[in-house]
């Protein structure tokens, strides 16, 4: 993926006193990355293959469904790592990448951590600043199909934003920005679908929004009454429990083990149809002073410092990755 590539540099020696050498361990901090790609990597599997068992399901979308297991096979099979080693910090440099958003946990998760590394610096220096920002709900009616849900939905949420940039009217009036993105349950019994909006909204400075007042905006435009607002009072604390609902991996879906949920919580299957219908459509949004950072592209901060490289491989013939230290670059793969 491009946004994490780096020019290819030289490997450093080992420092003296770290066991860096050609048979050496790695550190805490890559076995711990790693354990965490394979889950990853996992649950991409799993999903293939219930998209390979279930593609016949989908009539004329099934060849759409085969050619993206197909590349969703390919993704993980191979991570760049770097371990910089004075700052305890391990970077993905590159990594096979299949970008089916929604539908590879393994693209997700790395898609979720660059969003999070971006947003969560800019609502902490807005709540630094003494600004108003909120975790903010929007629900609308549950129906049986999917397509016309997310259109009322996605309008919806434009024209909220739109009666406040242009006619600087309604419940948003005062908010400065927002980030929101979109998440689906589906009734087990009824099979109905239910659709719903989380954002982050942040105010000029002493405002608040009207909890009232924005629910009769946003009933008016779908006859949606479900609205919550819950104030971010330490960005620290909140913002984690934000971004758990917002932008874990797959953001479509609801936390498995929520209680909440869980009952309701998308099936492969259902995971499958959702990607049918919004593999084309934008699922997160960012208005205002987020605009661009619910975009893919992270600029983090330079580190500095000697580094050492490891590569890992999938292995699927016992479903594990094999790490190896890498002294010479990635000349083979790249
Ligand atoms: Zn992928």
């Amino acid at each position: 993926m491009p946004q994490i590539e780096r020019p290819l540099g030289r490997v450093a020696a080992p420092r003296s006193g770290q066991d860096y050498g050609a048979d050496s361990k790695p550190a805490p901090e890559v076995t711990a990355k790693v354990r965490r790609l394979l889950k990853c990597k996992q649950s991409n599997e799993h999903m293939q293959r219930v998209m390979l068992e279930h593609a016949g399901s989908f009539g004329t979308d099934a060849t759409a469904v085969l050619e993206a297991a197909r590349k969703m096979a390919y993704c993980g099979s191979w991570v760049w790592l770097r371990d910089y080693i004075e700052h305890h910090k391990v970077r993905m440099v590159r990594a096979a990448f299949c970008n089916k958003r929604n539908l590879c946990t393994f693209c997700d998760a790395a898609r979720s951590r660059r969003v999070i590394a971006q947003v969560m610096p800019k609502v902490q220096a807005l709540h630094k600043r003494k600004l108003n920002s909120y975790m903010m709900t929007l629900t609308i009616p549950s129906g049986p199909h999917l397509l016309p849900l997310v259109v009322v939905l996605f309008t919806s949420l434009r024209k909220l934003w739109l009666r406040k940039k242009v006619n600087k009217a309604g419940a948003l009036r005062h908010v400065l920005g927002m980030i929101a993105s979109l998440e689906l349950t589906r009734n087990r019994i009824t099979r109905h679908w239910h659709a719903h909006i989380h954002a982050i909204i942040t105010l000029e400075l002493g405002r608040r929004v009207d909890a009232r007042e924005l629910r009769a905006d946003w009933s008016a435009y779908n006859g949606g009454i479900q609205v919550d607002l819950k104030p971010i009072k330490d960005p620290q604390r909140d913002l984690v429990e934000v971004f758990k609902y917002m932008l874990k991996p797959g953001d479509l879906y609801e936390v498995g083990n929520s209680q909440k949920t869980a009952g309701n919580a998308l099936s492969s299957l259902d995971r499958i149809e959702a990607w049918l219908v919004l593999r084309k459509r934008r699922t997160r949004f960012a208005y205002g002073l987020y605009f661009g950072l619910m975009d893919d592209a992270l600029v983090e901060p330079e580190l500095t410092g000697e580094y050492v490289d490891w590569l890992i491989y999938w292995q699927s013939n016992n479903g594990t990755y094999r790490l190896q230290r890498e002294k010479d670059g990635l000349h083979g793969l790249v």
